[in-house]
């Protein structure tokens, strides 16, 4: 009697740890995620905050300028 309720809440314990981890294991997932989209960078022509993921990139004289669209891209690139 005595075994099988240990052995219960053995049972129990290891299902709790399990769920936990893969508990910890999915949102550990999603927050990477969201931190790289987080990143918010200034349109270098309108100053419009973007997220990194969808902002146009151009190197330019070895610096990395972001843009908000292919319009912001191509007055900047007009620009003297
Ligand atoms: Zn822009």
């Amino acid at each position: 009697m005595i075994v099988r309720l240990i052995l219960l809440i053995l049972l129990a314990f290891l299902g709790y740890t399990a769920i936990n981890a893969i508990q910890r294991f999915f949102v550990g997932s999603a927050n990477r995620d969201q931190d790289d989209s987080d990143t918010m960078v200034p349109c270098a022509q309108c100053a419009t905050y973007i997220p990194v993921d969808s902002a146009l990139k151009r190197k330019h004289a070895g610096k990395i300028y972001y843009f908000c669209n292919k319009n912001c891209l191509d007055l900047y690139r007009k620009q003297p």
